[in-house]
């Protein structure tokens, strides 16, 4: 199959799914013609993963690959409390790579996932790589004009939340390294290096799956903007401490997190428990858990939902006027904590 033919069979693929009726012109022309909607603020945001870098080829199989690319550009978009509509996607890849099922796989996983949120492939590119996968995938999505929520709203006396668990991801990269792998299609089946043997499969595949398969929040996002809930919000993808830092110098505020209330994974617990980990560790600091953290106004609280699409928040401090000072409280101790999440090009390596 050569490059046109596989365009033809991602156009078919797209069309086929009539999720947007937005899209006047999707992949076929030199660009992508969608028509614009009064009243809304256009969001758009781009994640590059390279291979070897972003992910490691060998334990990433190609289905939770296209969901990833896609999942990690949901997350950008639900963190602004936006609704995702369009994907342009770019890929590529070697002349050894084209040969294999790879793309096919990898789109399986993209269109999955895509449908799930009723998101639209409408373009994309593909080139060729002398070594490696690359991918650029890019969202389109909405808000109502003014409603986007910004890193930069947080306001003393906000209240600091997060979506679901954090830790599992960066546990997960851990079994990775580890030499474990994940087996798709016979849940549960994990095949454990000798480093790992005798761990809880289930434990461990849920934990690669944390990793490799990362659910966006796109309902939390979707409902904070749209509800105006939320006063600031990121996702957690660098992790807790840096992103959390991030929000901070943004809003010009500072923040105290109470270590006990920080959602642990309990797989991640149960890790840590048997390698002498710090499950607190993996959690302030591992990043790619895609959660969303969030701020909200006193007044507001009362109006947050429980839970949205099943996923629960957890309160984990408060914001103060203590700008750029993150402080975090564990029974009588209390000490600042250090931004110390994923950087690329950072100045310590
Ligand atoms: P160009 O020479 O402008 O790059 P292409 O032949 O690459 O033209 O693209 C033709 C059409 O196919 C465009 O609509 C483009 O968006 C679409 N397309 C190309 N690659 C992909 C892809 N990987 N996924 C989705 N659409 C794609
Ligand atoms: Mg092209």
């Amino acid at each position: 199959m050569n490059e046109f033919d596989f365009i033809e069979s991602l156009r078919s693929q797209a069309n086929s799914r009539r999720h947007s009726t937005r899209v006047l012109t999707g992949i076929g022309d030199d660009a992508s013609i969608i028509s614009e909607a009064a009243g809304r603020d256009l969001i758009v945001t781009t994640d590059l993963l390279i291979e070897g870098v972003d992910f490691h080829r060998g334990a990433t199989p190609a289905r939770l690959l296209g969901h990833k690319a896609l999942a990690v550009s949901l997350s950008d978009i639900a963190a602004m409390g936006a609704r995702p509509f369009w994907s342009f996607l770019a890929i590529g890849m070697s002349r050894e790579e084209w040969k294999t099922n790879f793309k096919d796989e990898f789109y399986e996983g993209f269109f999955a996932l895509a449908d799930r949120y009723g998101v639209t492939l409408a373009g994309g590119d593909i080139s060729e790589t002398k070594d490696g996968i690359v991918i650029d995938s890019i969202i389109l999505g909405e808000v109502a004009s003014g409603a986007a929520v910004k890193r930069s709203g947080a306001r003393p006396g906000d209240q600091i939340y997060v979506t679901g668990n954090l830790g599992g991801a960066a546990a997960g990269l851990k079994l990775i390294e580890l030499g474990a792998s994940v087996e798709l299609g016979s849940p549960g089946a994990v095949f454990p290096s000798p480093a790992v043997r005798g761990w809880d499969d289930d434990a461990i595949q849920t934990l690669l799956l944390r990793q490799l398969q990362p659910q966006p929040r796109v309902g939390w996002g979707i409902v904070l903007g749209e509800q105006q809930l939320a006063s600031a919000m990121i996702d957690l993808s660098d992790g807790l401490s840096s992103d959390l830092n991030h929000l901070c110098k943004e809003s010009n505020v500072g923040a105290t997190i109470d270590a006990a209330a920080i959602p642990l994974d309990d797989d991640v617990r149960h890790l840590c428990g048997r390698r002498a980990l710090d499950p607190l560790a993996l959690a302030l600091h591992g990043g790619e858990d895609f959660e969303l953290l969030f701020t909200v106004a006193p007044e507001n609280v009362s109006r947050l939902p429980k839970k949205v699409d099943g996923v629960t928040i957890s309160r984990v401090g408060e914001i103060n006027n203590t700008s750029g000072v993150i402080r975090i409280r564990e029974k009588n101790r209390e000490w600042d904590l250090q931004a110390q999440g994923f950087e690329h090009f950072s100045r310590s390596t």
